[in-house]
């Protein structure tokens, strides 16, 4: 056996299927279904590629100064990555390695595969009976790390209690991470955090408001002294994480606010026409404030919905890791248009079930 004894150890993240051909109505990984920004597109085709031959810039600063401006804190209190999970994996080598993690137990599916990676002990935090978070319980003396709002749930913990849970890891010195890949989708963000409290860092990624899954990039806000632990282990890693195409790509598409609020905007309309509609259909659906929905239906489980909806088009996501979400699907929103089907054909699925 040639692999190491850490890496024969590890359970490796699964990804959402990404079909070869388009015949699917793809609502599995939470992409946008809209373009990136036009800006973004000109910006790309206007680009001098003889300049490829050079290096690109470390820092990614034209991407962070505009990062930071949207964020209201200094382009210094910017980190940015190859897509947040690159972040992520980034703050938890240099926060998390060898401390105790404490994590609710639904959760992004990636922090136990860093934790591992990184050696972190990592301990999951059961989530309410309505699968809310209970921050009250993350409070044990160790780092914390959550997604706000929750994947795979859609459910998102008020910022007045994450401040609650800021004040209690900075009093034991712990760093608090919050996961804010789908804030663009809430009604509220905790950026205010990073100013009042020096151990909180947030993570977001222009994949889903921007539309930009397929370039990779996101990036950290916190203080610059958490910002400056994030640069020494990327810069024990790669230097140049993200490319000079990305970074003029990102910059373009993070400074056309009108765009991307505009695609919320629709996003979040088909998200509560969906919610109705799975609800009058006698679906269970969770409140969210993401880009996606989770919903059950008690007659049929979650990989019979889901093998249903594939033979009629349409692909969702499915966890089978953990009893209690099961039966749930997690249902990225797309067009109104293609919601308006997904409903149909749900309807249909269960007709047929009973
Ligand atoms: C999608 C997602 C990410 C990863 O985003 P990328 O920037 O595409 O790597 C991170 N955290 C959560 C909770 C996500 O849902």
């Amino acid at each position: 056996m040639y692999l190491s004894s850490l890496a024969q150890g590890l359970t490796p993240y699964v990804a959402g299927e990404q079909p070869k051909n388009q015949v699917f109505i793809k609502l599995n990984t939470n992409e946008n279904p809209y373009p990136p920004s036009p800006m973004a597109e000109k910006v790309l085709h206007e680009s001098n590629l003889s300049l490829l031959r050079l290096y690109p810039d470390t820092d990614a600063s034209a991407f962070c100064k505009s990062a930071a401006e949207q964020s209201g804190v200094k382009p210094t209190q910017i980190f940015a990555g190859n897509g947040s999970d690159e972040v992520l994996a980034f703050a938890f080598a240099a926060f998390f390695a060898e401390e105790k993690l404490f994590c609710p137990d639904i959760t992004y599916s990636f922090y136990p595969v860093y934790s591992e990676l990184f050696r972190v002990d990592y301990r999951a935090v059961p989530v309410r009976e309505d699968f809310s978070v209970c921050v009250d319980d993350l409070m044990q003396g160790g780092c914390v790390a959550l997604a706000n709002p929750n994947a795979p749930t859609g459910l998102a913990v008020p910022v007045s209690e994450l401040r609650r849970l800021a004040e209690y890891t900075h009093s034991v010195g712990k760093v608090l991470l919050i996961d804010e890949a789908y804030a663009a989708f809430n009604t509220e963000n905790a950026v205010s955090l990073v100013n009042e409290f020096d151990n909180v860092l947030i993570t977001r990624t222009m994949s889903k408001s921007h539309s930009l899954a397929g370039l990779r990039l996101g990036y950290a806000i916190g203080s610059e002294t958490l910002i400056d632990g994030m640069n020494r282990v990327k810069n024990c890693f790669n230097s140049y994480t993200i490319d000079m195409l990305g970074i003029a790509v990102g910059k373009a598409a993070i400074d056309d606010r009108e765009y991307c609020d505009n695609n919320v905007r629709k996003i979040v309309e088909a998200r509560e026409y969906t919610e109705k509609a799975l609800r009058s259909i006698g679906m269970t659906v969770l409140p969210s404030r993401t880009n996606f929905v989770f919903a059950a239906y008690k007659g049929l489980s979650g990989a019979a919905l889901q093998a249903a909806l594939r033979s009629k088009g349409f692909l969702v996501r499915n966890f089978q890791n953990g009893a209690r979400i099961r039966d749930y699907l997690r249902i990225t929103i797309g067009t109104m248009e293609q919601m308006e089907k997904l409903a149909a054909a749900l309807e249909e699925i269960i007709k047929e079930s009973v």
